[in-house]
């Protein structure tokens, strides 16, 4: 079923979804049922999988130089989506992005998507590759997830990359889209980022998620200037437990976020990770509390494979 579906079905409940990453390469899919089977309880309305572009690694050689190869580490977002709705019958979202794909191997993806029965997918850009610096199209690829997301609704419409073909089946996927509460880090500012924002919801996004954040006033001012911005689609509110001490530092550096002066003065005052953990347990499960009586339509954790701080949080908030 549609993720929008899900929502119009739940008649202003709050759902609950989660994001889950595939395992490392050679890793087993145990690691996923293990990070799933202690949540079904809180029957999660659907679970993302996201995707993960190769990466370039240097291999020392025997004669002592080093060699440059691509290596993808998570591969596996399409096999997981299936195993997931095989096993669970639970909505699977798997991720697609631009980076690294031309177009052609992209309608095929969503041909294979659309095969197994997949009813929605996040469109995104991807990042770029760390060696990089800027995000590279692939030659023949998208170069925005706008694009990305042009070419799924032509899907939708019948309309393939070759227009000879004849009596084409339309895919019918719900589309998601990426949205910043605290900008996307390359934007210059945010009016400029909820343009392109517009613009995918204008080019047929049907709902949004959005980036972490740890305050939530940052999230209602994001969906005020939406709405004030003509964006009308849901806006699904993204959530990570904070575990460590360390993440004060990393999440802001990775994800481009800001962390309230409050929840930084209470994980600095606790010695030791397990007590910064039950910090972050606490504060989420106050976001999540006041994000529900606000009534968000869903609060999509991003559990990053540990199911029992999620599952801490949403036995008290569902
Ligand atoms: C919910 C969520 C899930 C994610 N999952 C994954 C994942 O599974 N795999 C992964 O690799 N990454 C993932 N990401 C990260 C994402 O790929 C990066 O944040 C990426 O840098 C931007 O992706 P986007 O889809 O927001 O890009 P876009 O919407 O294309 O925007 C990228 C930047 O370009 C600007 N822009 C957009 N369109 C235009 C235009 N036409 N002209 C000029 N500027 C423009 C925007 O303002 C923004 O600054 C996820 C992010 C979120 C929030």
């Amino acid at each position: 079923m549609k993720v929008v579906e899900h929502i119009r079905k739940a008649e202003g409940k709050t759902l609950f979804s989660i994001e889950i990453l595939p395992p490392l390469k050679g890793k087993s899919m145990q690691e996923i049922y293990q990070a799933i089977d202690p949540l079904l309880e809180f029957n999660p309305s659907f679970i993302d999988v996201t995707y993960h572009r190769e990466e370039y690694v240097y291999k020392k050689r025997a004669d002592g130089l080093l060699e440059k190869k691509s290596v993808k580490k998570r591969p596996g977002t399409v096999g997981i989506c299936a195993a997931i709705m095989n096993k669970y019958g639970i909505d699977a979202v798997p991720h697609i992005i631009c980076g690294g794909f031309t177009r052609e191997e992209t309608e095929n993806a969503l041909i294979d998507l659309s095969f197994l029965g997949i009813d929605n997918v996040l469109v995104l850009r991807g990042d770029s590759i760390k060696s990089e610096g800027n995000f590279v199209p692939e030659p023949g690829g998208n170069a925005y997830a706008l694009d990305l997301l042009q070419q799924v609704v032509s899907m939708n419409h019948g309309q393939y990359l070759d227009e000879d073909l004849q009596d084409v089946a339309p895919t019918g996927f719900c589309i998601g889209v990426a949205g910043y509460p605290e900008k996307h880090f390359e934007a210059p500012n945010m009016r400029s980022d909820l343009k392109y924002l517009k613009a995918k919801v204008d080019a047929g996004a049907d709902y949004i998620v959005t980036q972490m954040f740890y305050d939530n006033k940052k999230y209602f001012e994001f969906v005020e200037a939406c709405r004030a911005a003509d964006i009308k689609v849901p806006i699904i509110p993204g959530i990570k437990v904070m575990t460590t001490k360390k993440q004060l530092t990393v999440l802001p550096s990775i994800f481009h976020i800001d962390i309230p002066d409050e929840l930084e003065d209470e994980m600095s005052k606790v010695e030791g990770n397990d007590k910064a953990k039950e910090v972050g347990i606490e504060w989420c499960i106050r976001q999540c509390k006041e994000l529900k009586a606000a009534g968000v339509p869903v609060i999509h954790f991003y559990t990053m494979g540990n199911s029992d701080t999620c599952k801490r949080v949403v036995s008290k908030v569902f």
